[in-house]
């Protein structure tokens, strides 16, 4: 591999204020405005609305070259009465990006300002969320979002000591809304379907059904009441284990309420984990339905295992996400060679190392993250894998060395149908299972077709098989 340092090639993460607008849009009745140029709020657009397929507003407060210079107090004001104006959003997320934070716009200052000029009372949230996007990644964003959201429902008394035996579930890492439904499912069918809350959730918003009617905010998304109401749940349960949840943090050590950690149910052994944790706190076996999902997962694996076994495979993407698909790489005798994280995080190369370690301690594996795409190709082609799993921004790589790609993750805006791709609980794994032996195949099927078409294998009745090889 060579060594570059000077400078990122293809970055593998977006930027920060990505994962605040993905956390935003799982929550009811929500708009976000990017403050910065107009460019920043386009790409952001446009990236979601190719992997989502759905319409993603985002407001801009549109900064040129004046703002940069005098500040751009202003324009975030005027783009915050323009967003009410169109969109009368209960809870507006405002995002920097780096423009906003290289001239060092204070938008929690301009914010508060904004506030008793327009007398904005209590019938209307706005959230600031710094982001500064030429450090850390689209992840890290998406954590420090959730968090602020957390702090601004939570930080009033009213409420409070309302003991309400829920669950919360709070995610550090975006899902697909397929995935979140699944989820749901789970949770509906274990803790019961009043007794969690669940943050954000994007099962509606990122995949809203076609009605007729235009939606300005998609319906749909975590209600306020609920959010306000997490600091007097009896629990709660971090959905990813690569970073720190600094909401899970905050409710624990501000309300004392008890936290746990678990990896995304993605595999057999984390969703064992998920259920069994699930279970636990519902004080119930797992259900039936469960246990007979597990047993067909089995079955699949068992069915699959003859074409996958030994496969080499390199996974890349967020890490949660990544870790999970090596987990069930690893369950199905596949030989995972290199594994990527998009982005840094604090124990992501410890967990996928133990995983190798207790499935398959003698497979040769290369751990990395915080790569750019410059670095992943050059390990790549160092590793020599027969399939790549991740997003299709690895799809160049993977038809120049004429490997198959399974994609997965985010973002997938080459192909449609990302926000259905379903890969958490047994039904998941299922499914991830099925698509990559059924890939396996159809590269077999083509290798064997392409030998079937040359001259030399095809022998015709009565002819000496030498001499038409020959000729
Ligand atoms: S990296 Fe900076 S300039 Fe580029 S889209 Fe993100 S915030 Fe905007």
């Amino acid at each position: 591999m060579s060594e570059r340092n000077y400078t990122t090639v293809n970055p593998c993460i977006m930027c920060q204020p990505m994962g605040s607008v993905m956390a935003f849009k799982g929550i009811e009745n929500s708009m976000m405005l990017l403050h910065g140029s107009q460019g920043c709020s386009t790409y952001m657009r446009l990236h979601l609305a190719h992997h989502f397929r759905e319409p993603v507003d985002i407001g801009s407060s549109s900064l040129s070259e004046k703002g940069a210079v005098y500040g751009g107090s202003e324009n975030l004001k005027k783009g915050l009465k323009n967003l009410i104006l169109r969109y009368n959003p209960k809870v507006i997320g405002v995002s920097t990006t780096c423009l906003a934070e290289t001239i060092g716009d204070d938008i929690k200052r301009i914010i508060s300002e904004f506030q008793e000029e327009e007398n904005i009372g209590d019938e209307r949230i706005i959230i600031p969320v710094p982001t500064p996007s030429y450090e850390e990644s689209h992840n890290s964003g998406y954590i420090k979002a959730v968090e602020s959201i957390v702090k601004e429902f939570t930080m009033s008394d009213e409420g409070h000591e309302i003991f309400n035996n829920k669950l919360n579930i709070v995610f550090s890492e975006n899902i697909s809304p397929e995935d979140t439904r699944e989820m749901k499912r789970i949770l509906a069918n274990t803790v019961g379907s009043n007794s969690y809350i669940m943050l954000p959730d994007i099962s509606e918003t990122f995949d809203a059904p076609m009605t007729g009617e235009m939606q300005k905010i998609p319906v749909g998304g975590t209600k306020h009441s609920d959010i306000a109401d997490m600091k007097n749940s009896a629990a709660t349960i971090g959905m990813g284990i690569t970073n720190d949840n600094r909401a899970v943090d905050y409710l624990e050590h501000t309300f004392d309420i008890p936290a746990q950690n678990l990896p995304l149910p993605i595999g057999l052994e984390y969703t064992d984990r998920v259920l069994a944790a699930l279970s636990n706190v519902a004080g119930i076996d797992i259900p039936e339905e469960y246990q007979k999902e597990r047993g067909r997962l089995i079955d699949a694996m068992v069915d699959s295992h003859k074409y996958v076994y030994g496969t080499k495979v390199a996974i890349y993407g967020d890490p949660n996400n990544v870790l999970g698909m090596l987990s069930l790489a690893l369950e199905n005798g596949m030989h995972p060679i290199l594994v990527v994280a998009s982005s840094k995080s604090p124990r992501f190369a410890e967990y996928a190392m133990e995983r190798v370690k207790q499935v398959k301690p003698d497979c040769d594996v290369a751990i990395l993250e915080d790569v750019d795409f410059d670095t992943f190709n050059d390990a790549v082609r160092k590793a020599d894998p027969e399939m790549l799993i991740g997003n299709s921004n690895g799809k160049y790589i993977a038809k120049e060395m004429g490997i198959p790609l399974v994609r997965f993750g985010f973002p997938i805006h080459d192909r449609v149908g990302a926000q259905r791709i379903l890969s958490l609980g047994y039904h998941g794994a299922m499914n991830v299972l099925d698509k990559i032996t059924n890939t396996i195949l159809e590269v077999e099927d083509a290798h064997l077709e392409a030998k079937w078409a040359e001259a030399e294998s095809y022998v015709p009745l009565g002819e000496d098989t030498f001499h038409f090889a020959e000729a």
